[in-house]
């Protein structure tokens, strides 16, 4: 089985101004074709450091996967570290050369001079196309290893990953495959989850089940080795369809949408229009519905009355309603939801209204106490929630995210 090293490049990811998430996102990538990641390594812009993490990482791994040092400014010396690395020359493309001046015509932009050196890679490498930016990547095969270089900014990186490491890798495959898909849930806790799988988590079982847990999104991740690709993915298939039948409703998708991506698709379904009205999540249901392209299909938008003017003014909440109950309670979440519903002439529509914290909670109304309110047509559900007092942000998240699986639920799965 083939294994893989990943080198991160960059002096902001050494200081902390970047996180380093192309490693993370490249050894997952990697893992999904069946190959581990066995060592990742973080290296500022310096030749000399580069050039000994690339001995070190290709004394480890077949693969080598390289991010970032590939700008066109003097602190970027990725692509003259690989020549020294393979001990050739850095050589003139002219094709390079007129794609980068083609680059910033097309941009109405003039080129700076500076530029030019992006048309200069390592002798003997390939070039990999990068359909986003001006930095090309490049591709060394040496030893029977493949050392691939591609640009640090995300958006480049994976579209090249996509386009060309991926199908070169793909097409590599020796066995045993193995393969990873997942299943993603909420409103469960894991150890609820767990319990209901009983042994099917088993460590050494094939397919294996792992489980995350991030802001009360539940993964399960399962595993499939085989001898080859149809028979792991006919495992994992198999598993999937269990684990869906086991699990119900807990389940908002196998196919990785996210959960307002699962949302949308279901009101698109039903033909169906949302609108919003937030409090104490100030827009962010809103921000996550608009996440997925196409949304004004069915988002109409939203309100954010954060204030009680505002929650009076923009929905007609009665002065009265706020006074006997307070802006956090169930008759308001529910009035906000069906004042959002009315002004918007809405098929459906969400209220929420809580206290994120940290100040402005009291013994009968505590931080992350949240009353959430769905409506579709003329059925209407208030629910209260008690999301752990410990992070605004985390009560923030936790309670949209909350308010849209109570939509989902509504819409039938
Ligand atoms: P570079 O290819 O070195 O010019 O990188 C360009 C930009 O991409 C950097 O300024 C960072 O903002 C970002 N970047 C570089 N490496 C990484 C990484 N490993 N993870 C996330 N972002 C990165
Ligand atoms: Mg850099």
């Amino acid at each position: 089985m083939k294994k893989a090293c990943i080198v991160s490049i960059g002096n902001e990811l050494l200081n902390g101004r970047t996180v380093d998430t192309n490693a993370h996102w490249l050894s997952t990538q990697l893992l999904e074709l069946g190959i581990p990641t066995e060592e990742i390594w973080v290296v500022g812009d310096d030749i000399d450091h580069i050039v000994s993490c690339f001995k070190q990482a290709s004394e480890v791994g077949d693969i080598i996967l390289v991010s970032g040092g590939l700008g066109p400014t003097d602190d970027d010396l990725t692509r003259q570290a690989l020549a020294k690395f393979l001990g050739v020359e850095l050589e003139f493309k002219q094709d390079l050369y007129d794609g980068l001046k083609a680059f910033f015509e097309s941009r109405k932009v003039v080129m700076a001079s500076i530029n030019s050196v992006q048309a200069y890679i390592p002798k003997g490498t390939k070039v990999i196309a990068n359909p986003v930016g001006t930095a090309p990547g490049m591709h060394a095969t040496f030893n029977g290893k493949d050392l691939f270089s591609v640009p640090g900014v995300p958006v480049e990186m994976k579209s090249m990953y996509k386009d060309y490491i991926y199908p070169l890798l793909a097409s590599q495959k020796t066995s045993p495959v193995v393969l990873t898909e997942r299943i993603l849930c909420y409103g469960a806790g894991e150890s609820t989850i767990a319990q209901q799988l009983g042994n099917r988590m088993k460590r050494g079982r094939n397919p294996l089940i792992n489980c995350t847990v991030c802001g009360g999104q539940i993964t399960l991740h399962v595993v499939a080795t085989a001898d080859d690709f149809n028979h792991a993915r006919s495992m994992i298939v198999q598993q999937k369809q269990e684990l869906v039948s086991i699990l119900g409703s807990l389940v908002y998708s196998t196919e990785d949408e996210t959960l307002p991506e699962v949302v949308g698709k279901l009101l698109r379904q039903r033909k169906m229009n949302l609108v919003t009205a937030e409090s104490c999540t100030g827009g962010l249901i809103g921000k996550l519905l608009t996440d997925a392209a196409g949304s004004s299909d069915y988002y109409l938008g939203g309100w954010i009355t954060y204030s009680n003017e505002s929650k009076i003014r923009d929905l007609g909440i009665s002065k009265e309603l706020l006074e006997t109950h307070g802006a956090v309670s169930e008759p308001v979440a529910r009035a906000m939801a069906l004042g959002a519903q009315a002004k918007a002439s809405a098929d459906a529509a969400i209220g929420i209204s809580g206290i994120a914290g940290p100040g402005g909670g009291t013994e009968q109304k505590p931080v992350g106490l949240v009353y959430i309110a769905v409506v579709s047509g003329r059925d209407v559900e208030v629910r209260e929630f008690r999301f752990s007092p410990l992070a605004r942000e985390m009560i923030r998240q936790r309670a949209a995210l909350t308010a849209l699986n109570m939509l989902r639920l509504k819409l039938g799965v």
